[in-house]
């Protein structure tokens, strides 16, 4: 049965209390002991001597005192109501029997020398029974003094070993339980607590080893699910086609996949941890991948044994405010480039395919309209003519779209030679008069016969020639007008095309270049939307620029540069 903590400390008091307890009923034992010893010799025997020196005097002056007699007679009555020692009776008794011989014969010397006599011999009795006593309470007091000696030697010797011993009891548990509290608060789960005592500290050492168990086991099982979530996330990442590489915030890497890593063609375990501008050094793609323009997007990369096209996505990492870490993503867009490649292709082929029927289409249209061939009525000739044009615009689409898949497949073919600019102007006037006329629209052109050789191909820059004034006519009102003018610097001819139609919105004008745009709203039925965009990879194909300003309602001005021979 283990003795409680309570128990322990009322046992100790309980202890020091009995210790002032025996000490002091022996102390008081003794004491009164010899108190009683003192007043028995004072009782017994003091006042015998006493009475017995009254006597000897009343004796001496009864001749001449006459109360002497009464004296003597009241002390031998007190004498013998104190008869306390062995032998006192009978000399007392002789006492009384000369007292009274005494009376009768007071002149008798002899009686009066017996019972001086015997008043000695009660004296003497006294006096030895006294120094008797004495004797007795010296011993008395020296055992007293062995005895709370031993006493007090053996208490002093308990209780100092229990003073010593005692604040053990509570200050070491208490020591080992603050130790213990420390290395749980430095996370030190692993630390337990062995205390012998069964008391309450040792329920709380029980206590706090349960807790120790407890904290040991959750931080454990935090471990276990951080690595499981971990393992997690690296399946999911690994398992992605697009290529994924982190940062911490200082631009260490933490990790990648293994798309990053075929695609760095480096390995994981030897650059984990390392600083990534000093991988960059060493790895080109690296390099491009911690660039931070965000223009170069699309990165062609030989990967899968194939040329292969990504692009790159950079996203911060952050913790409420603070960056840290970045990810960067590799998307691979190649399957996106292989579709429209087959597109490309596809429409190459179908525009390629559809042109010489068409073109046939257009042609014996156009002889039926000879009047040689045969007389037609009106409706006919009507028909005739809408024939002729439907197979102009598809002519000029699919013309458009092979033009577009060159420029896609970057198989724009040029025969760039010294050309006189009034080929192709001519050429672009004669194609675009008959729209103008029939919109009434005013050309206003400056003269261009004598302007100086070009460095250009010439029936792609009469193709975008014709396309910026087609467009002018297109977005002017009728009975409009449309400047075609130039300027010549030390290296260029610059061309422009400028009209007072409708315009175009500040906000579209960054797009109007771009494949199939059309500015919203603009409800022309006519136009894919890959003019411009055809224009512009022709010009700067040539070394030119196609540049654009346009305000709403005022007008557009068009213009293109071309390299001087
Ligand atoms: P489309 O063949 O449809 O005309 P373009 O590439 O030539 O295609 O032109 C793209 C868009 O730019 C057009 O849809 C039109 O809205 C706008 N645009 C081009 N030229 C002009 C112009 N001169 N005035 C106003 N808008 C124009």
């Amino acid at each position: 049965m283990p003795i409680k903590l309570k128990t322990k400390l009322s046992l100790g008091m309980s202890f020091l209390f009995i210790v002032i307890l025996v000490f002091g009923i022996f102390g008081i034992f003794y004491i009164t002991k010899l108190k009683d010893d003192a007043t028995k010799i004072i009782q017994n025997n003091h006042e015998s001597l006493v009475y017995a020196n009254h006597m000897l005097q009343a004796l001496n002056q009864i001749s001449t005192d006459s109360i002497a007699l009464s004296t003597f007679e009241k002390n031998l009555k007190l004498q013998e109501s104190n008869i306390t020692e062995p032998g006192e009776r009978e000399a007392t008794e002789s006492l009384r029997n000369y007292y009274e011989q005494f009376k009768k014969s007071r002149y008798n010397t002899e009686i009066r020398s017996r019972l001086s006599n015997s008043i000695l011999l009660v004296s003497e009795i006294n006096q030895h029974a006294i120094l008797r006593k004495n004797e007795v309470a010296q011993n008395t007091a020296e055992n007293a003094i062995v005895v709370l000696t031993i006493l007090f030697t053996l208490l002093t010797l308990v209780t100092f070993t229990f003073v010593i011993n005692f604040p053990d009891v509570i200050s070491k548990p208490i020591r080992a339980l603050s130790e213990g509290i420390s290395a749980i608060a430095d996370k030190q789960y692993d630390k337990r607590i062995h205390l012998e005592q069964k008391d309450e500290f040792g329920d709380l050492a029980n206590a706090f080893n349960t807790m120790a168990e407890k904290l040991d086991a959750y931080e454990h099982s935090n471990i276990a699910k951080i690595t499981f979530e971990k393992s997690r996330i690296e399946t999911i990442i690994n398992q992605m086609k697009d290529g994924i590489i982190g940062l911490d915030e200082k631009r260490n890497i933490l990790f990648f996949n293994i798309v990053a890593e075929n695609l760095l063609g480096l390995n994981e375990k030897e650059i984990i941890g390392n600083y990534a501008p000093d991988i960059a050094l060493k790895n080109d793609l690296m390099r491009i991948l911690l660039v931070t323009d965000n223009e170069q997007k699309e990165l062609k990369i030989y990967a899968d044994n194939k040329e292969s096209y990504f692009n790159k996505d950079v996203f911060s990492v952050t913790n409420g405010e603070k960056m840290i870490g970045q990810v960067i993503v590799l998307r691979n867009i190649t399957p996106f480039h292989e579709l429209n490649e087959a597109k490309t292709n596809f429409i190459a082929t179908v525009s390629h395919e559809l042109k010489t029927p068409l073109a046939s289409i257009k042609m014996s249209a156009s002889l039926l309209t000879n009047e040689k061939v045969g007389q037609f009525n009106e409706d006919q000739k009507e028909l005739i003519h809408s024939i002729v044009d439907d197979a102009d615009r598809l002519l000029k689409i699919t013309g458009e779209l092979l033009n577009m898949s060159q420029v896609e497949t970057g198989n724009i073919q040029l025969k760039l030679q010294p050309v006189i600019p009034q080929q192709f102007i001519d050429n672009a006037l004669s194609t675009i008069q008959f729209q103008a006329q029939q919109k009434r629209i005013k050309l206003q052109i400056d003269e261009y016969q004598k302007l100086p050789k070009v460095m250009a191909d010439q029936e792609k820059t009469s193709w975008v020639l014709i396309n910026l004034l087609t467009n002018a006519i297109k977005y002017s009102a009728e009975n409009g007008q449309i400047h075609l003018g130039y300027s010549i610097n030390d290296t260029s001819l610059e061309i422009f095309v400028q009209d007072y139609g409708r315009g175009i919105e500040e906000k579209y004008l960054p797009k109007i270049f771009d494949r199939y745009f059309k500015v919203p709203g603009t409800h022309e039925r006519t136009g894919t939307g890959l003019g411009l965009a055809i224009s512009k990879e022709f010009i700067e194909a040539q070394k030119g620029l196609l540049k654009v300003t346009s305000s709403i309602g005022e007008g557009s001005y068009f213009s293109f540069s071309l390299p001087l021979a």
